[in-house]
């Protein structure tokens, strides 16, 4: 028996064909691919601007940044998400201020939200967990509402909708990631989308040192530069501290050889979650993910996470995992909560209890593999599995 990893990419000839093409352009990093991969980005979520850059790390980050957002400034997100959605706050000295989430959505719970404002508040990174969006329209509206940027972060969500509205069409700015494990991926990469030209350009600016990229600035640089020696104009004045967060000819040609596919892949991945449902849905001690999403809601299937019934721990849960691993059968907890990470804890002084929904939650979920190839067969066995391991609980139980 051969082992069913968590996640795997898609890579067919396809990306192999564009990858290898850029390397033998000659021209690896700064060029029209990378152009290409941010317009078929920027189109499919119906913004006006898109910035490739890095990772998604990289694009949040950038973000904080370019907003203005520093020590002393409060910005409000959810404690159940991969951990960057929280630290690009970090990044800038900001304070993170966490607010529990809905039980059944797992994302911010927008009735709490508010509450959690204060004229501090300059920022809310709000995070379509698992590909799922619900919440996000409301979640905008008291953004709008108190006038406080909303930052989406839509890296587990590309091609999901909200309202009949894409992800990465909400708020200020919304930030994508193209790591393996992700609906697309670049090998590293991710991508910040806004319509905030302004906003945009900065990021620009940015991941690249700093130095104007686009815009009227480089078009037309200083007739007298400041810099001594500056003979090549804009390419050599770093108007502000910048990074290298740029993503590479190489990294953007996979991307949009992915991007093409996105479609099949999104269909790939709402079978493959059916087939789980079909086969885990009259399962008593576990529950499913989001198999009612609302009016126009579309989830972008990003992992398969079930969650067990609230008669099991953290203890048993974690037990089950290490027992589909035993057999070969890849499985994970997405995702412990951020603000018990011992990092935060020492920092800020977070302790259990403090949000005790997403804890109870985060004890009891369980990643299943899911990616687009995994057949009929390979989902039978994983439920078996799962099912051996959930029976041995009940007779330890006893
Ligand atoms: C994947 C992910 C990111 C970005 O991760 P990178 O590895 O830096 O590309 C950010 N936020 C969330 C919620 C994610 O799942």
């Amino acid at each position: 028996m051969s082992e069913i990893p968590l996640s795997q990419p898609d890579i067919t000839q396809a990306d192999i064909d564009a990858v290898t093409e850029v390397m033998r352009s000659g021209r690896l990093s700064i060029g029209p691919r990378r152009d290409l991969f941010e317009e078929l980005v920027a189109e499919r979520c119906q913004r006006h601007e898109a910035v490739a850059v890095s990772s998604g790390t990289a694009g949040l980050h950038l973000l904080m940044i370019a907003l203005g957002i520093g020590p002393g400034d409060e910005v409000i997100t959810t404690p159940f998400s991969f951990i960057a959605s929280a630290n690009c706050i970090l990044m800038v000295g900001a304070t993170p201020v966490f607010v529990d989430i809905d039980p059944q959505s797992l994302n911010l719970d927008p009735a709490k939200l508010e509450a959690a404002i204060t004229p501090k508040t300059k920022a809310i990174v709000a995070v379509e967990v698992f590909g799922n969006t619900r919440h996000m329209d409301q979640i905008e509206k008291i953004a709008r509402n108190h006038e406080i940027p909303l930052i989406e972060d839509a890296c587990e969500a590309l091609g999901a909708t909200c309202r009949n509205r894409p992800a990465g069409s909400f708020g200020r700015a919304s930030v994508f990631g193209f790591y393996p494990n992700k609906q697309i991926t670049t090998g590293e990469g991710g991508m910040i989308v806004t319509d905030d030209s302004y906003l945009a350009d900065a990021c620009r600016a940015m991941r690249n040192q700093g130095r104007p990229e686009s815009g009227p600035q480089a078009a037309s640089p200083p007739a007298t530069s400041t810099v001594p020696g500056d003979a090549c104009g804009s390419w050599l004045a770093h108007d502000r501290l910048g990074y290298n967060y740029r993503l590479s000819e190489i990294a953007s040609a996979l991307g949009v050889s992915q991007m093409r596919r996105l479609d099949s892949f999104l269909e790939k991945r709402t079978a493959v979650a059916n087939q789980y449902i079909q086969r885990l849905k009259d399962w008593d001690d576990l529950m499913l993910p989001n198999v009612n999403p609302g009016e126009g809601d579309c989830t972008s299937w990003f992992v398969f996470v079930v969650r067990l019934s609230p008669s099991y721990g953290a203890t048993e849960r974690d037990r089950i995992i290490s027992g589909l691993r035993r057999h070969e059968v890849g499985a994970s907890n997405y995702f412990p909560c951020i603000h018990l990470q011992p990092f935060y804890r020492q920092t800020f002084g977070f302790k259990r209890g403090d949000f005790p929904i997403a804890e109870s939650i985060s004890d009891r979920t369980i990643a299943l593999p899911f990616y687009n190839n995994l057949d009929d067969t390979q989902i039978e066995l994983v439920c078996h599995t799962l099912k051996v391991m959930l029976q041995r609980e009940q007779l330890l139980k006893r």
